[in-house]
């Protein structure tokens, strides 16, 4: 697909200077470099600047906030990479800061609306949820926003070896960690996803998981199994949630869904039937909708369907499905 990586989170071809990973001096000088930066993150959310909140908020590596490292004391600021002026660029938690007075209501939830200023900083720059400002950052800052979300949450869940179970340590400038009992490596995780735009005729089908706001329908999605390929894993799932017997698979476009470790991988099936029978237990409905219908509802002028979150890779495929450009 010619417009693949245009997806939110698509990618910004980033410097990801691996080589300075490993070399504890070079990775000193990059940290002491003039122009070095650090992006911050409170409990996952982003330093956001700006009237729209569309930029990210990057500090100068002395900022006394970047001492505090990701995931614990010991663990030093991640490695994101280079910016195109060479400056080398960081990202660090600060999650055990404890706001006072502030709005906390929406942490944690689906939609979290609730922004947090630090003290020690501007007072127009705040930790905002990615999901919410997602469509408004440049492909650069979205990269950058994605990876340390992801990378800082994995180290977050994954601070003891899975072998033994002893405290494992970051190396490699936040890419690995390695575990002093027993040897043991460990990788940031990515789990992937497919979801998929299957269609019969000039239809495609939609499925709506329970809880999810009234008229909200989206693409059919699920995570690959241990021993499947992309394309089994579109037809089981389809075949699974709405029951659709589903014939040629093909690869469409990958989207990092730091949320909080998933890659998409978005696929076009075409249905070798039409009837449904849905797995209530996976979702709530599923129906075939035509496209004059989809375009209605991409105009929000349909009287019962909602469309796809934009930012979101269904929303992005559905779209193109409507343009005509999934080649
Ligand atoms: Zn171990």
């Amino acid at each position: 697909m010619k417009r693949a990586e245009q997806v939110t989170f698509g990618g910004s071809g980033l410097n990801r200077a691996a080589h300075l990973r490993g070399d504890a001096a070079a990775l000193a000088a990059a940290r002491a470099h003039p122009k070095a930066a650090c992006l911050l993150l409170w409990r996952g959310k982003p330093l956001v600047q700006g009237e729209r909140l569309d930029r990210l908020s990057l500090v100068p590596m002395t900022h006394p906030l970047v001492q505090s490292g990701p995931g614990g004391a010991a663990d030093g600021p991640v490695l994101l990479g280079l910016a195109q002026d060479e400056a080398p660029l960081f990202a660090a938690d600060i999650s055990a800061w404890q706001p006072e007075g502030q709005d906390l209501s929406g942490l944690g939830n689906f939609v979290d609306p609730t922004e947090q200023q630090h003290p020690d900083l501007p007072a127009s720059h705040v930790f905002a949820e990615l999901r919410r400002i997602m469509s408004r950052l440049s492909p650069r800052d979205a990269e950058l926003a994605a990876s340390a979300k992801a990378v800082i949450g994995w180290h977050e869940t994954h601070r003891f070896c899975a072998r033994c179970g002893a405290q494992s340590e970051m190396v490699q400038a936040g890419w690995q960690r390695s575990c002093p009992t027993c040897g043991g490596q460990h990788f940031p995780r990515t789990d992937p996803v497919v979801i998929m735009l299957i269609t019969h005729g000039d239809s495609v089908l939609m499925g709506r998981s329970p809880g999810w706001p009234e008229g909200m329908y989206s693409l059919l999605a699920g995570f690959v199994e241990p021993g499947e390929t992309l394309e089994a894993a579109v037809r089981r799932e389809v075949m699974e949630e709405a029951g659709v017997r589903v014939g040629q698979v093909d690869y469409l476009a990958s989207q990092p869904w730091p949320f909080p470790a998933s890659l998409m991988f978005g696929c076009a099936g075409k249905a070798l039937s039409r009837d449904i029978r849905i797995d209530p237990v996976e979702i709530e409905d599923a129906l075939w909708v035509g496209k004059g219908e989809m375009m209605q509802v991409f105009a929000g002028e349909h009287p019962n369907l909602l469309p796809a979150r934009k930012g979101a890779i269904a929303h992005f495929l559905l779209q193109n499905w409507l343009a005509d450009t999934l080649d």
